[in-house]
């Protein structure tokens, strides 16, 4: 293991953060038990005083074919990930583009866009040193319950990538705000959508500082320039508040706030 300085208002997606000693875990490395694991950060606000960090290095950045199923390493980015199987002709993968982040990541939020999770695909993943089949993992709605570092998964290879799924799947994030976000900020609540809620009660568009819900989509809180981690959680407790006054519903973070 060795540490490295990353700094967030550039590593994040949402450019919000600064410049933090992470750990970074080698492949035989025992994992420290009072660190948080973060990916790609694409989910993440960091706050001025954030838990220590820890991160998967560059060993667990792979992928192999074993018979007829893809181990992917858990530091593995979404992208590579998209073109390894369609180079391969993989199906499964397609709603991987435009996902950010790496393996862990979406193992650990359940990603996924639409009716397309990562949970639906995936045949069982690595934690702690043990394989575990999903059947056994409670997951749901952007949430699963790992209990501790996923380092790789397994996949059932099936043939056939499709061009065309991928084609209808970059159209939907044609209406995606532009500016640096971490994607959308609520789960959405049972038969509704957090964005709805939020234009609802008007804040769409609404801003402090150089944060904003953005103007595209209310539930995507965008950093227009020099965006603070006080702004966003202001403007995240707001939605928070009024939706649960005005609308009597809880929202939850899909954003994790470290
Ligand atoms: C523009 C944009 C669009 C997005 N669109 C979508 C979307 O359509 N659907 C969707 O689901 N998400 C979306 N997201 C959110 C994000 O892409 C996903 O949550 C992604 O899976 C995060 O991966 P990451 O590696 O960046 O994880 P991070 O943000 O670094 O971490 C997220 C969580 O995963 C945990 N984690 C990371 N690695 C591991 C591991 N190896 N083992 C255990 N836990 C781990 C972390 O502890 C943390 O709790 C979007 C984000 C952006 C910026």
């Amino acid at each position: 293991m060795f540490f490295k300085t990353i700094d967030f208002s550039k590593y994040s997606s949402i450019k919000i953060g600064q410049p933090t000693e992470v750990l970074m875990l080698e492949l035989n490395d025992m994992i420290p038990s009072d660190r948080y694991l973060i990916g790609g950060a694409n989910n993440l606000l960091i706050s001025p005083t954030p838990p220590l960090l820890m991160m998967l290095s560059k060993d667990f950045a792979t992928i192999e074919q074993e018979d007829d199923m893809l181990i992917i390493g858990a530091a593995m980015p979404t992208g590579r990930i998209l073109s390894y199987a369609k180079k391969h002709d993989i199906t499964g993968f397609e709603f991987c583009s435009k996902l950010p982040g790496t393996l862990g990541g979406m193992l650990a939020m359940n990603a996924g866009v639409k009716a397309y999770e990562v949970f639906n695909i995936l045949h069982s993943i690595k934690i702690k040193g043990e394989w575990r089949k999903i059947q056994d993992i409670e997951h749901g709605y952007r949430f699963a319950k790992l209990g501790g570092i996923a380092t790789h998964a397994k996949f059932k290879i099936k043939k056939g990538f499709d061009q065309a799924l991928l084609g209808n799947l970059l159209n939907l994030r044609t209406n995606q705000p532009r500016e640096p976000s971490a994607g959308s900020a609520f789960k959405n609540p049972k038969n509704d959508y957090a964005g709805r809620l939020i234009e609802s009660i008007g804040l769409k568009g609404k801003r402090r500082g150089d944060m904003q819900w953005s103007e595209i989509h209310a539930n995507f809180l965008v950093n227009l320039g020099n965006g603070s981690f006080e702004d966003a959680k202001y403007l995240i407790d707001l939605a928070k508040e009024t939706i649960l006054k005005e609308c009597g519903v809880v929202l939850q973070e899909e954003i994790k706030l470290l």
